[in-house]
């Protein structure tokens, strides 16, 4: 079979109809950690498999020999790298045919805080021996267009400079994972996932403004009141310090602005404009 992890998250989801339309669903097979949460996926015709990554022993019968697996990254930050290397285990042991892992743009040379448990993942996948295929995804445009109705009063907020972020749409990478896991010619490769442009942050609130005729401006923070504005709104103060890592180390110094054609490539058709997700974003 081909499983995925995380199915009932934003991404898994998306993977999920990218594949139906690929293979039939009796091939596929979801690992999630609520039945209930996974009802829809069953009433499709894909088989459950129920696992927590928090619980290695629950994670023994998620894999049978020779799936190919699609191990999507947790989203417990600091817990992440204990929960993916039992995934991987436990993969390794039930001998999957290929583990693909949904990691960071840039692989090992991201060296801004939220990339390191991506690193030690890739690691701990290169040091099991299965046959595997990193996706190197770079940032969803989701991350900001999820923001509009606060951007719409307040601005954009940030500490990245004139950094630009060659984001994609979370489909655009569901896409591409689809079809790593349904062809072959993809084992031992790492692709760098990122969208065909990449942007500012003042680009992208001049793009906002145009399309939602309100003045929407761009604020570059230094990194302190950068921290205060996501504390102030409600974000717990260790996420959001690595939040504004990731624009002062990562997005100003380029590191996610991406440049491959890797994505484009593997879906077969452009990545989805910037202008068409906030369009989509603005329309609700
Ligand atoms: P979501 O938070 O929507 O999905 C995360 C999935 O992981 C959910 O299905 C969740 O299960 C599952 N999960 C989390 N913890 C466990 C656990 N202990 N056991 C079993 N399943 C678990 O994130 P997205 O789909 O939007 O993104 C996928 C991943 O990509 C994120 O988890 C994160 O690692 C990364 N990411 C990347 C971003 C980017 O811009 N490239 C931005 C944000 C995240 P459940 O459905 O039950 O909650």
């Amino acid at each position: 079979s081909i499983v995925v992890t995380g199915a009932t998250g934003q991404l898994g989801r998306l993977v999920i109809d990218e594949l139906l339309a690929r293979v039939p669903a009796d091939q596929v097979a979801a690992v999630v950690r609520d039945r209930a949460k996974g009802a829809s996926l069953t009433e499709r015709g894909i088989q459950l498999r129920v696992a927590d990554y928090n619980e290695p022993q629950t994670l023994a019968d998620a894999f049978r020999p020779g799936d190919t697996v699609l191990l999507i990254s947790g989203n417990e930050v600091g817990r992440r790298t204990p929960q993916h290397t039992a995934i991987i285990e436990a993969a390794k042991t039930a001998d999957v045919a290929r583990l693909v892992y949904t990691g960071v743009l840039g692989g090992p040379a991201a060296d801004f805080a939220l990339a390191a448990e991506h690193t030690e993942t890739e690691e701990a996948v290169l040091g099991s021996g299965l046959p595997h295929t990193f996706l190197r995804n770079g940032w969803y445009t989701e991350n900001y267009t999820e923001q509009i109705p606060v951007q719409l009063q307040h601005g954009v907020a940030g500490s990245a400079g004139e950094g630009r972020v060659g984001s994609a749409a979370r489909a655009d990478f569901a896409a591409a994972a689809a079809v790593v896991l349904t062809t072959g010619g993809h084992e031992g490769r790492a692709y760098e996932l990122s969208g065909d442009q990449a942007w500012t942050l003042a680009e992208y609130a001049a793009e906002l403004s145009r399309q939602s005729r309100t003045s929407v401006a761009y604020h570059d923070l230094a990194p302190e009141a950068f921290r205060q504005v996501l504390v102030g709104a409600g974000m717990p103060e260790p996420f959001a310090e690595i939040l504004v890592d990731v624009d002062v180390n990562g997005i100003r110094r380029g590191l996610l602005q991406g440049g491959s054609d890797d994505l484009r490539r593997l879906i077969g058709r452009p990545t989805t404009p910037l202008a068409d997700s906030i369009a989509a974003a603005l329309k609700g």
